[in-house]
């Protein structure tokens, strides 16, 4: 009997035992929380109080995994929002035209997300869930992990398996298992962001046209929002601050924090909403991509998931959709056998990384605020996203390529693709 174990139940973890089942003949899935029976919050995901987007392309993927979730989810409230035409998007300080564009996303609470997976992969032959299990290190027989040792309800334990993947988060422990193995850590790329979350639930007075309006932070003024539509009548509002420049929590400070980046309907459906809860804050200090691709040593029988590998700044919205796609990676990469599996993975996952984290580097290094080293690539490539941005928010054609891009349909690179540019480069003469 085969067996692997994943550690960590959070989107990453859920994901990567999706994957592994069938492959092993048993999934076990330990996480350190209680679990709540369908849709409460836990410690162990501090980030679920806050606005959680699953991009189009991870909602295809879910659904090949899970046959029916999306409309399931819909169906119980969650909210299937079309970019750009239910969604509006106000980036580098211009309203993206409305259009068509066949990039949506899935707006629900996290842990309505959360649970419908937990749900779906407890119920799958093999897997089991394993809440209240705290991971305490590895167990390792000339040089291969061969299993973990636990603490189950205070008392010690062991768990052997052929596999172990640590999905336990941006603070997983692969890193200082490999040091203790004698092995080689992986370099890690960091962007310091230094952003802070501030979010609530609230009910609106009024309806709103839009489902989602995104405002994202410009030089000068390294802020924006989310105000979306979610499950049960309900709105969350994100708002956001970089380089320092974060959210107050008290009412007052808030609005005219709120009113620096909102559009006014915007700035007046959240003012006058009513809360239905207090404010939650979340502190985000950089985003971490360790390149484990890199490393020539891995120890066999270990494998690292998820925001283990790559923690994306959150305001992109793409840590479940690349866990996703991961997790069809590993699938892909199990078909050949264990032989050389971490490296084959990794290598895998570095091609799904790659194209989300230049996004992300892109746009964050457009912003004078955030310290980082701009190359001469980064500088061009920031002024001509600016400019995009400015001909997008009346050309349909280039609104729609750039939606399909950042919905991870599409890669960076059909932002060059000649139908494009030449619209960005005579557009922005136009507009100039
Ligand atoms: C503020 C914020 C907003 C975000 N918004 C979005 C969004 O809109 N869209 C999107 O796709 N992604 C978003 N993300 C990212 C998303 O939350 C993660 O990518 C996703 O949860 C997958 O992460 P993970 O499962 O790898 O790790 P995590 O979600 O961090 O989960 C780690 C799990 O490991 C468990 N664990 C830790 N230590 C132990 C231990 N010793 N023993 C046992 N269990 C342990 C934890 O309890 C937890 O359940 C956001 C992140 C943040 C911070």
């Amino acid at each position: 009997m085969t067996h692997a174990v994943v550690l960590g139940a959070s989107m990453g973890g859920l994901l990567a035992a999706r994957a592994l089942a069938g492959v092993y003949d048993r999934v076990t899935v330990v996480e350190r929380d209680a679990l709540p029976a369908d849709v409460g919050h836990r410690r162990g995901v501090p980030q679920d109080r806050h606005f959680h987007t699953i991009l189009r392309r991870g909602a295809q993927v879910l659904d090949q995994m899970f046959p029916g979730l999306t409309n399931d989810l819909v169906a119980a409230g969650a909210q299937r929002v079309g970019f750009l035409d239910e969604a509006r998007f106000v980036l580098s300080g211009h309203e993206l035209a409305r259009v068509v564009t066949g990039a949506s996303d899935i707006q629900a609470t996290r842990p309505m997300l959360e649970g419908a997976v937990r749900a779906r992969v407890a119920n799958h032959p093999g897997v089991r869930i394993v809440p209240g299990c705290d991971v305490a290190g590895p167990i390792v027989d000339r040089g291969r992990v061969t299993g973990v040792r636990v603490v189950l309800d205070g008392a010690d334990g062991v768990l052997e398996a052929d596999l172990v993947v640590d999905a336990m988060g941006r603070y997983g422990r692969a890193r200082a298992w490999l040091t203790a193995m004698g092995f080689d850590t992986p370099d890690e790329d960091r962007i310091d962001v230094d952003m802070m979350y501030v979010s609530r639930l609230v009910r609106l007075v009024e309806p709103f046209r839009d489902k989602l309006v995104l405002v994202g932070p410009v030089p000068g003024r390294p802020s924006g929002l989310a105000f979306a539509a979610q499950e049960d009548d309900r709105w969350m509002v994100t708002v956001v601050g970089m380089a320092g420049d974060h959210p107050p929590t008290d009412e007052a400070a808030y609005a005219a924090f709120v009113e620096r980046a909102a559009p006014p309907d915007v700035h007046d459906a959240i003012v006058t909403a009513e809360p239905l809860g207090p404010f939650r804050s979340h502190r985000f200090p950089a985003s971490l991509r360790r390149r484990y691709e890199r490393l020539r040593r891995f120890p066999p029988g270990l494998l690292v998931f998820g925001d283990a590998l790559c923690s994306f700044n959150p305001i992109y919205g793409q840590g479940m959709t690349v866990a996703a796609l991961e997790a069809e990676a590993l699938r892909r990469c199990l078909r050949d056998g264990e032989h050389d599996l971490a490296l084959k993975f990794f290598r895998a996952a570095a091609g799904i990384t790659d194209p989300a984290w230049q996004l992300n580097a892109v746009a964050d290094l457009a912003l004078p605020e955030i310290d980082g080293r701009r190359t001469p690539s980064t500088r061009v490539l920031n002024r001509y996203v600016a400019r995009l941005h400015r001909v997008a928010a009346h050309d349909p054609v280039v609104a729609g390529a750039f939606a399909r891009t950042i919905g991870l349909i599409d890669p960076p690179s059909s932002l060059t693709r000649p139908g494009v540019l030449a619209r960005v480069i005579v557009g922005g003469l136009r507009r100039r």
